[in-house]
């Protein structure tokens, strides 16, 4: 057997926190976008970061980021299965490998997008989630 066959199990303890990169069109789909938003920001308390309507990092498309504890991924996840309105997102764990967090240890919700992992470091410290910026109001 090869040494990666025989390597103990990774434990979730890596995982310090979750992003959701939301991706959209300026030009067709930040509607969209706008308004999915304003519904997980009514229901989930986390951090919504900025807008970036140009493309930033590894990012191919216009997006923006939902910084969330490891507690909210058992409902906010599923909730943006059925909530995504037709939007590619990529939800991803934050360990110390940015670049595999990304690329190998994502999953999608909706298509797709390229990603350009290649421009993330592997190796660098676990993010914690960001200070919450929502007041959520309604139930999920
Ligand atoms: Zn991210």
């Amino acid at each position: 057997m090869s040494t990666s066959e025989t390597a103990a199990p990774r434990s979730i303890a890596e995982i310090a926190s979750y992003h959701a990169h939301v991706y959209y069109d300026p030009a067709s789909s930040r509607g969209a976008a706008e308004h999915l938003r304003t519904l997980i920001g009514e229901r989930f308390r986390l951090r919504l970061g900025n807008w970036h309507d140009l493309k930033v990092g590894p990012h191919d498309q216009a997006m923006f980021q939902v910084s969330f504890a490891k507690e909210l991924f058992a409902t906010l996840v599923p909730w943006l299965m059925l909530n995504h309105g037709g939007l590619s997102i990529l939800v991803h764990p934050n360990t110390t490998n940015p670049r595999r967090d990304h690329l190998i240890d994502p999953l999608w919700i909706g298509t797709p997008v390229v990603l350009h992992g290649e421009k993330l470091p592997e190796h660098d410290d676990a993010e914690d989630a960001l200070e919450p910026n929502t007041m959520p109001h309604l139930p999920a």
